[in-house]
């Protein structure tokens, strides 16, 4: 080989070294998009900046890669639906598998960031970063946190680490697997924590760490695609207390319904009319997940409900946000409860 061939090669090799990822930041709307006519005050409107703000806001993000950003949609996460998440979930497919990226970063309201977050850990095709984040504080409040949250982000995001760990949330200096993470506060900006699990890095200032490994299925290794899914079948949320009604649940199974997802209470236990509207519901075909409103534990199958007798499943520790989830997706492929139940104990 020629000295100038080795030199070319050579410069080839450093310059890649050196290459900053493509990182793209899909904007979904949310607080961290947020704006207000006063610092100091807790009314303000989700969803008002851009993409190209979010990015210009935060310089420092482009020391460390090369960023894109896409705006998907710009609401509050209350207004997130079913058609968002099916349009950034076949993006990032795309993004991904293409090589026109090596990691993104969504921007996403916090209300329903860990729903979003375990649709795409169940339906994104690949190990590459996949990172959510938000903020507790919009953009023009006193401290708001959305700008070092999306540094964070980003930094996790590069990080070789977050390969193959699923869909992350980063929030608060904390980075959270898509499965274990729930919104515990209202308000408070250290709202995002996983009661069952615990967090399983840290990202201060940049320097993301990892402590911990998801280990149920997820992304490549998960069987649910979306390439071709347009509708998802309904399912609703049930939540009991005491002194009930079957309204709800009759309700649900008269609109067409295809599974409920009961937050019960305790080990998922149900007011006993209602216990009979559900047992009902699955002799109409519907599938019935008994599930816990408690915010943490498992819901034990069989518990104080013999589940065999009614025909239930559980949810394992899933909470019913999230357990919702994995049924709509589970019943794109099968309603058969014994391989639903599966899902439960495999995502
Ligand atoms: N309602 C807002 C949202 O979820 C709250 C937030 O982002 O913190 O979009």
């Amino acid at each position: 080989m020629s000295l100038k061939k080795v030199f070319i090669l050579m410069l080839i090799a450093i310059t890649s070294a050196f290459a900053k990822p493509t990182i793209y930041i899909l904007a979904t709307g949310g607080t961290i998009a947020g704006s207000s006519s006063s610092s100091l005050s807790s009314a303000y409107s989700s969803g008002t900046l851009t993409v190209d703000k979010l990015i210009s806001a935060v310089p420092q993000i482009s020391q460390i890669a090369t960023i894109k950003g896409e705006q998907i949609s710009n609401i509050g996460s209350q207004e997130m639906n079913n058609e968002v998440w099916l349009k950034l979930g076949k993006r990032i497919n795309e993004l991904l598998s293409s090589g026109q990226a090596d990691g993104v970063v969504i921007t996403h309201g916090t209300d329903t960031m860990e729903e979003t977050a375990y649709f795409l850990n169940l339906v994104i095709k690949s190990d590459k970063p996949v990172v959510m984040v938000g903020a507790m504080r919009n953009s023009d409040s006193l401290s708001s946190d959305g700008p070092l949250n999306l540094y964070n982000a980003v930094s996790v995001a590069v990080s070789k680490e977050a390969v193959s760990k699923g869909v992350l949330v980063v929030m608060n200096d904390e980075i959270h697997a898509a499965r274990e993470v729930t919104k515990t506060n209202t308000t408070a900006v250290d709202t995002f924590k996983s009661p069952n699990t615990g967090k399983i890095g840290s990202v201060i200032y940049g320097n993301a760490k990892f402590y911990m490994q998801p280990t149920r299925k997820h992304t490549k290794n998960s069987e649910f695609d979306i390439s071709k899914i347009n509708l998802l079948p309904r399912v609703d949320i049930i939540f009991s207390h005491s002194n009930d009604n079957p309204d709800f649940i009759n309700t649900s199974v008269k609109n067409g319904a295809k599974g409920i997802i009961n937050a019960g209470m305790g080990n998922g236990n149900v007011y006993p009319s209602a216990l009979n509207a559900l047992a009902n519901a699955v002799q109409n075909g519907v599938v019935v997940v008994r599930d816990s409103k408690v915010g943490s534990g498992e819901t034990t199958n069989p518990g104080e409900i013999d589940d065999a007798k009614f025909g239930f499943i559980t949810s394992d520790n899933l909470n019913p946000v999230k357990a919702r989830v994995l049924l709509m997706l589970g019943l794109t492929k099968t309603n058969d409860p014994k391989k639903l139940e599966e899902y439960f104990l495999a995502y």
